[in-house]
């Protein structure tokens, strides 16, 4: 299946545009025309992601922190939001400065997309769905999160994030779309960021015991970041309110992740249980018929590929950060 829509934009400004998926939406956007600005405050995002957008016609840098105000010297027709540590290992780091970029930051991007008129989407999560108890998770369901727990920041945070995106939308008429991205992964992923697949490929390319937390059963759908991309774009074209679920609905539980990436590294690393982290789902998979029906989008690399084009690209330009 193709994704049937598009719709060209003058200009973008991507928050959050030298992370990991911000990095890939903006030479999207540059692919498809758009002119793009880029806020970040590189809090997590590293300026090698950007480096090569640098040379290109149409790019521009700005580092700013978001919460503390966004203008732009042109006014953008599109505002995508996607400032925000993202793995555990960063939010649990930056937990104030993860709430206030999904308070003030939120609050600072809507008002731009607000004053000029512009589409809005904010990069929710499938966290709002917490430790969710149904499996897969449709759109139509509230989640089970821990408000005071570890990884409230983040879940609240996003919670809010929607709760003021729909308010804006309601009270403004701002043009606004709510996409919740579930695991994503790719190249440009740090290896030390504590997610599972970035640990996987580092762990089996240095030859160390990968580290599965629990028994392993624990499952999660992992999304090629060029499909996740074409999906945030399909929802931007579209014109929906949302929230759309974009992911991958294909489970895959750590333990069979870890074997796969050391099959396909070719490594002798062998596996080690380690203690699960505290509130960590035990399962998390998208229903994505609202995206399949309205956007004509479905996942399109297996994990076998998106695995493959991950540890070439470590093997080549991974860091050790
Ligand atoms: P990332 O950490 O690689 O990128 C986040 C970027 O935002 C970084 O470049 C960071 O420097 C920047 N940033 C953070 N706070 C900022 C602030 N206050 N002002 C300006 N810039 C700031 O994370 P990612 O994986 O690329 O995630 C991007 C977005 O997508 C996030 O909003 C995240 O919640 C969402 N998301 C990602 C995934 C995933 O699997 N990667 C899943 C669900 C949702």
């Amino acid at each position: 299946m193709t994704t049937a829509l598009s719709r060209s934009w003058e200009h973008a400004v991507v928050t959050g545009g030298a992370g990991f998926v911000g990095s890939h939406l903006c030479a999207a956007l540059l692919d498809a025309g758009a002119a793009v600005t880029c806020v970040d405050d590189f809090s997590t995002g590293r300026p090698e992601n950007i480096s090569p957008l640098l040379e290109r016609p149409g790019f521009t840098l700005v580092q700013a922190n978001v919460s503390e105000g966004l203008r732009t010297k042109r006014r953008p027709d599109l505002v995508l939001h996607f400032a925000s540590p993202a793995s555990p290992a960063d939010y649990l780091r930056l937990p104030l400065h993860t709430m206030e970029t999904g308070s003030l930051g939120t609050r600072n991007a809507l008002e731009l997309a607000r004053s000029s008129r512009a589409r809005f989407v904010l990069a929710s999560t499938s966290e709002v769905y917490g430790d969710p108890q149904q499996n897969p998770q449709d759109e139509r369901y509230w989640g089970n999160v821990n408000p005071v727990g570890p990884r409230s920041v983040y879940d609240e945070a996003k919670r809010f994030g929607e709760a003021l995106t729909t308010a804006h939308a309601d009270t403004h008429g701002t043009d606004t779309c709510i996409v919740r991205l579930f695991n994503t992964y790719g190249p440009r992923m740090r290896g030390h960021d504590g997610r599972a697949v970035p640990t996987f490929v580092r762990q089996a390319l240095a030859g160390e015991p990968l580290t599965v937390t629990g028994d392993g059963r624990q499952t999660r759908s992992l999304c090629y970041v060029d499909d996740t991309v074409r999906g945030i774009l399909a929802a931007a074209a579209h014109g929906m309110r949302g929230p759309v679920n974009i992911g991958n609905p294909t489970e895959i539980t750590m333990l069979d992740l870890a074997r796969l990436v050391v099959e396909l590294a070719g490594s002798p690393s062998e596996i080690r249980f380690i203690e699960r982290p505290v509130d960590d789902p035990a399962v998390r998979c998208p229903d994505i018929t609202l995206a399949r029906d309205k956007l004509g989008w479905e996942p399109q690399v297996r994990a076998e590929e998106g695995l493959r084009r991950t540890i070439a690209w470590f093997r080549e330009d991974g860091t050790d950060d």
